[in-house]
């Protein structure tokens, strides 16, 4: 039975952000589901966009789908993954989506007459949204990340928000500050400076942390941390050291190490529990010892800012061939293979061949597509492990028919709206919505059923033929070619309820050991401990390989 009086706590960035604070979050929410009770967590995005669906992600990041369908920053995905659970709609909010409400409320008179202002109607709709999701999950306790660091001015209003929670519910609002104190070799010293500042900051809004979590390099020794409590106004005790580490998932250990959930519990006065983490020691003890290397190569086209390639941008991919990876006793080694590059030079896709498993994941647009077919080409000929996800399984499709059906010209009308064999096409309810620029949460997005043949690899990997898996995506494999395609060889393992939309493509094994491509995007429900199905098997067969 959850609580009726939920607690809150409120994590804030200082300093600056990339420092984990999505996983600092998730590990908090760990720690205390770990000791029974039931935790859920919230993202605040403190951007104009009502979701994340429209978020450009060399910025932002990956888009994570929620099964509701809701498009959510990256974060949600640490969440679930850390916690596994699914986290409905009410557990994400935007600047725009909070302003969308207080606009729509307006315009239905329901402020009856009143001028509307930031404080208190803006803030007082973050704060009942903040706490409708503590009602719809039924929480003990909720976690709230706010994005991007003290002191912006664009997460001033969920600062403010925070501050007025506690007036409203004394004694059950906690405030984290998550800090980065930087260890400049030149000077030979950690630098607590910026972390002062950040409080201050935290402070000149009225809110005075109750924790700090400083993120270094390195251990925070004792010196620093009496500095960081003496000038940040809290006990040596509350201030939490996160030096780097190897795996994220060891993060959740190493903030016990310092006892955080017990003193968060008791500053919330909620009555600790036993401890239970001990499947969680059991995964960081496997990726401990998961020293044979195994290989998978990502084929995309990439996300560059500058000279660095934000990996961000696939994060749930990443972290699901991790989970299988560990499952199955590898440790991964994941490369980013650019597209384009054989694009310009075709011969190239032959080191390809130095990878266990290959991957094509999910996708928009024309640039790199032609090199992404030359690699699934690659991988179809030379019998290499290949996973295609949503675009990578579109584009799996295309290169059978191309060059096993002999249909050259095969595209989906995403790159040649007028290709005469339109083997991808668009789904004939989005046709409307891209002509009319209507394109915020108008995909199929979200949780959709998927019926799979038996005696395919589909079912060995999930073991039933009723799954749910989150979908993001407007075209789709055109009913017109499915006969043509199944007579050569191509399996469609896996159909929607109605048999219209193909979920599912594979290979038959006496072909090919692991050529299998979802319209759905398996990443999404992949956690450590429980990693997705299809994953694992493609991981199996690459540690074939
Ligand atoms: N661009 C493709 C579509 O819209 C694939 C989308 C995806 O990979 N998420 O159907």
């Amino acid at each position: 039975m959850a609580s009726k009086n939920p607690k809150f706590i409120f994590v804030f960035g200082g300093v600056m952000s990339g420092i984990g604070k999505g996983i600092a979050t998730s590990s908090i929410a760990k720690i205390i589901q770990s000791r029974g009770f039931k935790v859920s967590a919230i993202k605040i995005d403190p951007y104009i966009n009502v979701d994340a669906g429209t978020m450009n992600p060399t910025e932002h990041g990956e888009v994570f789908v929620l099964d509701s369908g809701l498009e959510t920053d990256q974060d949600m995905g640490n969440y679930e993954r850390f916690l596994d659970i699914t986290l409905p709609a009410a557990n994400y909010m935007t600047t725009g989506s909070v302003y969308q409400k207080v606009i729509n409320r307006e315009r239905n008179l329901e402020y009856k007459g009143k001028c509307v202002q930031i404080i208190p109607h803006v803030t007082g709709e973050i704060i009942a949204s903040i706490e409708n999701a503590a009602k719809v999950n039924d929480s003990d306790l909720v976690i709230i990340e706010v994005g991007g660091t003290t002191g912006d001015y664009e997460n001033d209003l969920f600062t403010e928000a925070a501050r007025q929670m506690r007036m409203n519910h004394p004694g059950d609002v906690l405030y984290v500050m998550l800090s980065f104190v930087p260890y400049p070799s030149k000077v030979g010293e950690m630098k607590t400076k910026p972390t002062q500042q950040a409080a201050r900051s935290l402070n000149s809004a009225g809110i005075q942390p109750d924790i700090i979590i400083a993120r270094s390099e390195q251990v925070i020794d004792e010196k620093r941390k009496e500095k960081i409590a003496l000038f940040c106004n809290i006990r040596k005790e509350e201030v939490i050291s996160a030096p780097d580490v190897e795996s994220i998932y060891e993060i959740p250990l190493n903030f016990e190490s310092d006892n955080l959930s017990e003193k968060i519990l008791k500053k919330l006065g909620m009555k600790p529990k036993k401890t239970n983490l001990e499947d969680w020691k059991m995964l960081v003890e496997r990726i401990k010892k998961s020293k044979k290397e195994i290989k998978v190569g990502i084929v995309g086209k990439y996300f560059g800012t500058g000279e660095c390639i934000l990996s961000d941008a696939y994060i749930s991919v990443i972290e699901a061939i991790k989970h299988a990876s560990f499952a199955n006793n590898r440790k991964p080694i994941i490369d980013w293979i650019n597209s384009e590059e054989f694009e310009k030079d075709p011969k190239s896709v032959k080191k390809l061949s130095n990878y266990d498993g290959l991957i094509v994941p999910g996708g928009f647009g024309t640039r790199g597509i032609e090199g992404k077919i030359n690699a699934i080409q690659y991988a179809r000929e030379n019998k290499i492990p290949y996973l295609g996800l949503c675009y990578g399984m579109q584009l799996m499709v295309i290169e059978f028919a191309r060059n096993v059906l002999g249909i050259k010209d095969a595209n989906t009308t995403e790159i040649n709206p007028n290709t005469k064999s339109p083997i991808i096409d668009i789904m004939p309810e989005q046709k409307s919505k891209l002509e009319n620029n209507d394109y915020g949460a108008t995909m199929r997005l979200g949780g959709y059923p998927c019926i799979i043949n038996k005696n395919t690899i589909a079912f060995s990997s999930y073991k039933k033929t009723e799954i749910t898996e989150r979908h993001r995506h407007r075209y789709e494999v055109n009913p017109d070619f499915i006969e043509e395609l199944e007579k050569s060889g191509m399996i469609f393992s896996g159909k929607s309820p109605n048999k219209i939309l193909m979920e599912i493509a594979e290979l038959p094994q006496k072909v090919h050991p692991f050529m299998v491509g979802s319209q759905f995007h398996p990443e999404f429900t992949s956690s450590p401990l429980n990693p997705n199905p299809l994953f694992l098997s493609f991981i199996k067969a690459a540690s074939k390989k």
